[in-house]
């Protein structure tokens, strides 16, 4: 939120911001309102004095968008939220458009589990259809022992089990859709997740011949939802081919590094989409890393001395798993910026407690 409101002012805009949260980061680029994401009320107000509601979190009711759509435009829009909420209904929509992904099976209940299981084989990952992120709400099954324990966790709410996948690496592609219909796409960025949360990103990615079945299958999403503002497509690359793991109707921590390594953002290019403006350059400025601070800002990477580096540091309160900032390195050679990754990476897990 932060970072789309210091966009949206770079670009002339003025932010309004609601968040349930105490001293919400994005009070650094607008006024702020505190209310629940499922105060209609307080939405409906929000909406009252703006030109155009955006959300950049997932788990805002797709109710509630809608009931204000009438009156304020809502971008994405929020049949793409409601797609993106439900890990089957997400699915679905690959299949629906011919975009690979891994074998699945939705569980509802406990002999579900064990169909899931004779269907996809061992390991498979059970995850909750709703609500999960950075690794929540899943887990790992590699024995019956272990489909037990998981069912023991994650049972009685909706769930989906996936096959697991034997990837290469994980990359993501982020596009953005114009009210007008045009599009575009950063280069292919490649993601390294511990505990199911993402630490650290390279762009262009290292693998190469997928960056255009990457745009093929983001340009199917996009015109199917009627797409408009910043939408990620994360993908697994797993025997040289894509597969298709989740997206997210919004910016993605995945593309943070386009602030410094592209010349428009994803943040400017979802402002400029949702604001009816022509979208800017989405390419790279050389080689792009961005290492993710979490739940500690290490002394030692707080005033970076070399220009190729930035550090962003979002005024979160830390707490143990929580994002708190990034890095991000700008070179003009992969190997440079490796090494200077690589020694702010140290710098974290040196520091950590
Ligand atoms: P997700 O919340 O679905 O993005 O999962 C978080 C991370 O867990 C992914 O980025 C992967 O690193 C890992 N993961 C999730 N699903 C699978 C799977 N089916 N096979 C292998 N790894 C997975």
């Amino acid at each position: 939120g932060q970072m789309l409101g210091f966009a949206a002012q770079e670009l002339g805009h003025e932010c309004r911001f609601l968040d349930p949260g105490a001293n919400p980061p994005a009070a650094a680029a607008g006024t702020t309102v505190r209310a629940d994401y499922a105060d209609s009320a307080a939405v409906a107000a929000l909406a009252a004095v703006c030109d155009v509601v955006t959300y950049e979190f997932e788990n805002v009711p797709v109710d509630v968008l809608r009931a204000v759509e009438a009156d304020c435009p809502v971008f994405p829009p929020p049949a793409a939220l409601a797609h993106a909420q439900d890990r089957v209904t997400e699915k679905r929509l690959f299949e629906r458009l011919d975009i690979p992904l891994a074998p699945y099976h939705p569980v509802q209940e406990r002999a579900d589990l064990d169909d899931a299981v004779a269907s996809l084989g061992y390991p498979l990952v059970l995850k909750t259809r709703r609500f999960g992120y950075d690794g929540k709400g899943q887990a790992v099954i590699r024995d019956a022992a272990e489909a037990d324990s998981a069912w023991a966790e994650l049972g009685g709410r909706p769930l989906v089990a996936e096959a697991w996948v034997p990837f290469e690496c994980e990359v993501s592609i982020i596009g953005t859709r114009s009210r007008d219909g045009d599009t575009v796409c950063w280069p292919l960025t490649e993601n390294r997740h511990a505990d199911g949360i993402l630490r650290t990103s390279i762009a262009p990615a290292g693998v190469t011949g997928l960056e255009e079945t990457a745009r093929d299958y983001m340009d199917r999403l996009l015109r199917e939802l009627d797409y408009v503002g910043v939408l990620a497509l994360e993908l697994f690359v797993s025997g040289g081919n894509l597969l298709a793991n989740e997206f997210a109707p919004r910016v993605h921590n995945s593309g943070h590094w386009t602030i410094e390594g592209s010349t428009c953002s994803q943040f400017s290019n979802h402002v400029r989409a949702i604001t009816g403006d022509a979208l800017g350059r989405a390419d790279c400025r050389g080689f792009a890393g961005m290492l993710n601070l979490i739940g500690q800002i290490p002394d030692g990477v707080r005033e970076p001395a070399d220009p190729r580096v930035r550090v962003h540091d979002y005024g979160k309160a830390p707490r143990p798993g929580r994002k708190l900032g990034h890095v991000t390195v700008v070179t003009d050679d992969a190997a440079a910026r490796d090494a200077l990754l690589g020694h702010y990476g140290r710098i974290v897990t040196e520091s950590a407690p």
